[in-house]
C-alpha cells in the first residue's frame, strides 16, 4: 500500500529524513513513533505528496517522483489525512465541513453529499451534533468531524499525526475509540502516536529517531522489549 525505499528529505542544508525504508499492507495498523523532530510529520507528509522529496515512495505502484501535479492531485483524493490540531473550516457547520470535498472534489450532488455527510457523523458518534459550528463543539468531537471528514472521500489510506496529542485526557478515549473501529473496518493507516494505541491495536511499529529508522517490529515486542538503546532510553521517558 506504501512502500518508501530510501527517502530523504532536506529543509535548505537540514537533512531530516536519512533514508526511510519501510512498507505498509494493505490493511494494517501502521504506527511511527519517535522523539519530537525526529522527521515522523515530514515523513506522513510524503506519503501524502505535501512534501516534494528526494527518493521513492510508492504508494500503490506509483513512484512519487514521477508524479505530476495533476497526479499528485488525484492520488492525494485516495489519502485521507488527520492532523493533530484540527483545522476544520470555521464558518461551515459539522455536516458542511464533511460534506465540502465530496461536492467540491468530486462534483456529487449536495443533497447526497448531506445524506452521507449524516451517516459519517453517526459513525462517529456525532449525529446529534450535525448543525453544530466547530467553535461549538468539543476538541475531541472537532477531531471526530475531522475524521468524518477525511472518510467522506473513500481514502484507501488513512494517515494520522498525533490526532489526540492537543486533547485533554478525558477527550481522547472518544477519538481512539473511532480510530480503533475504523481499524477493525480493515482500513490502512499509518499513525504517529504516543498512546498506548500502537500497543492495542498497532500491527506494525517503527520508532525513528533523527531521521533514520531505528528499530521496527510488532508494537508489542518493541514497547516491552526493546533491542535498541535509543529505543530504551525514548520508551523509559514515554511510557
Ligand atoms: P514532533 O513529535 O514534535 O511532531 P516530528 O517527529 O513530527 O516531531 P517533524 O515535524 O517531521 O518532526 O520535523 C523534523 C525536523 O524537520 C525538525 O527539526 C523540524 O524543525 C524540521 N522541519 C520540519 N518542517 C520544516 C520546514 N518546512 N522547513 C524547515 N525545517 C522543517
Ligand atoms: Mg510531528
Amino acid at each position: 500500500m506504501v512502500k518508501a525505499e530510501g527517502v530523504h528529505k532536506s529543509f535548505g542544508a537540514v537533512e531530516v529524513l536519512k533514508g526511510i525504508d519501510l512498507e505498509v499492507k494493505q490493511g494494517e495498523v501502521f504506527c511511527l513513533i519517535g522523539p519530537s523532530g525526529s522527521g515522523k510529520s515530514t515523513f506522513l507528509r510524503c506519503i501524502n505528496h505535501l512534501e516534494k522529496i528526494n527518493a521513492d515512495v510508492d504508494a500503490e505502484g506509483d513512484k512519487l517522483y514521477e508524479l505530476k501535479d495533476s497526479e499528485v492531485a488525484l492520488k492525494r483524493r485516495d489519502i485521507g489525512m488527520v492532523f493533530q490540531r484540527f483545522n476544520l473550516f470555521p464558518h461551515m457547520t459539522a455536516v458542511e465541513n464533511v460534506m465540502e470535498a465530496p461536492v467540491q472534489v468530486k462534483g456529487m450532488s449536495r443533497a447526497q453529499a448531506r445524506e452521507r455527510a449524516r451517516g459519517l457523523l453517526e459513525r462517529v458518534g456525532l449525529a446529534d451534533k450535525a448543525g453544530n459550528y466547530p467553535s461549538q463543539l468539543s476538541g475531541g468531537q472537532q477531531q471526530r468531524v475531522a475524521i468524518a471528514r477525511a472518510l467522506a472521500m473513500d481514502p484507501k489510506l488513512m494517515l494520522f499525526d498525533e490526532p489526540t496529542s492537543a486533547l485533554d485526557p478525558e477527550l481522547v478515549g472518544d477519538v481512539l475509540d473511532v480510530m480503533r473501529d475504523l481499524a477493525e473496518s480493515g482500513m490502512t493507516m499509518v499513525v504517529v502516536t504516543h498512546e498506548m494505541f500502537a500497543r492495542e491495536v498497532g500491527d506494525s511499529l517503527v520508532f525513528m529517531d533523527n531521521g533514520v529508522v531505528v528499530e521496527s517490529g510488532n508494537p508489542r515486542d518493541v514497547l516491552t522489549d526493546p533491542q535498541h538503546d535509543r529505543t530504551k532510553a525514548f520508551l523509559s521517558k514515554v511510557l
